[in-house]
């Protein structure tokens, strides 16, 4: 699909009066390991309250965004009471990690989820200063957002159901943490990326791999779906990370660079915190992703995110790539 009328990319003030590069806190071009600094959004909860260099952006698009948007992010907001709660006093034993990551993994689906997978921990999604959360295993979850809907980006129909996605994402995460407490183990909803980064778990978790345009591409769902996480206790069998061939076809493929309106996306990897890997230019595309209040333009116009594309287009770059190691050897 192709965007319908993007807004241009014209920061009428806040990108001109931008606090401090994006990409300098990101540590891009550092080769030296490090966690993640938070930049644009933070509840403080992980105990690395701190002035944000980005922070009065995130506010001041939060409070100018549409009725229907800002009614979805106030919910979103008292959700957030339901992160955590008590856990039941009988505790249910677990002898087959596997088959409580089956039984796991099927509640998430029945309760909303598109993609599943397990995790422990991974350094790449905790800041630094913040408090290491003290759970063993990550059940990562991805959220579908209505392709219908998100036909629209970066329209302010397309922003509501991101915005409504995000609100679901956060209720599946709180039910499904409850129903781990309800067996008898420790377990927190992690609905948003202010205390933990969620993409390198959904990628440790298999949910998908990266792609260029800086957001996990699933086989199922392409990129149109929205993070979210629970950590717990509860025993389980941990995914790999897969390869479903995306970064074959990002290669070659520039259908989210052209498209994207501020030109933030990167034709090539970058050195970020140590670690090579396709990165999104953070001054470029935060200014404008807030001032659309989701903008989306890439995730939607990449052709994983077509319905019922990814599965075939998987089989087929693997395919060529198996052809291609063949003529090699
Ligand atoms: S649009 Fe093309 S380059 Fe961009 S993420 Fe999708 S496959 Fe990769
Ligand atoms: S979300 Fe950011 S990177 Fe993606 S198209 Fe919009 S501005 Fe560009």
């Amino acid at each position: 699909m192709r965007p319908k009328n993007p807004l241009p990319a014209v920061y009428p003030f806040a990108y001109q009066s931008r606090p401090r590069s994006g990409n300098e806190v990101n540590g891009l071009g550092k080769s030296e390991k490090r966690l993640a600094t938070p930049v644009f959004h933070s509840t403080g909860r992980g105990g690395g309250r701190q002035p944000l260099d980005w922070a009065a952006l995130d506010t001041l698009f939060n409070v100018l965004s549409s009725p229907g948007c800002f009614w979805q992010v106030l919910r979103s907001l008292w959700q957030r009471r339901l992160y955590a709660g008590p856990v039941a006093s009988d505790r249910v034993p677990v002898d087959d990690p596997v088959a409580m990551a089956t039984r796991i993994k099927a509640k998430a689906k029945q309760l909303g989820a598109g993609v599943v997978g397990v995790t422990t921990m991974v350094d790449d999604a905790l800041y630094e200063s913040y408090q290491r959360p003290p759970y063993e295993y990550v059940v990562s979850m991805g959220t579908p957002m209505d392709r219908r809907e998100m036909e629209y980006v970066p329209q302010p129909r397309a922003a509501l159901e991101v915005m409504r996605t995000y609100r679901r994402n956060s209720r599946i995460a709180i039910d499904l943490a409850a129903h781990i407490r309800s067996l008898g183990w420790r377990a927190q909803a992690y609905a948003d990326g202010e205390d933990l980064i969620q993409i390198p778990l959904a990628l440790s978790a298999g949910l998908g791999q990266l792609g260029k345009h800086g957001s996990v591409i699933s086989k199922d769902h392409g990129s149109n779906f929205r993070l979210a996480a629970v950590l717990t206790d509860l025993p389980l069998a941990v995914d790999a990370p897969v390869d479903i061939g995306v970064d074959d076809l990002c290669t070659s493929c520039r259908r989210c660079t052209l498209d994207c309106p501020p030109g933030a996306i990167l034709d090539d990897r970058q050195m970020v915190r140590g670690v090579e890997k396709w990165y999104v230019d953070f001054d470029k595309c935060v200014p404008y992703f807030a001032m659309t209040e989701g903008c989306g333009i890439c995730i939607e116009v990449c052709p994983w995110s077509e319905p019922g594309r990814g599965a075939v287009l998987s089989e087929t770059l693997l395919a060529k790539r198996r052809e291609g190691s063949d003529v090699t050897q």
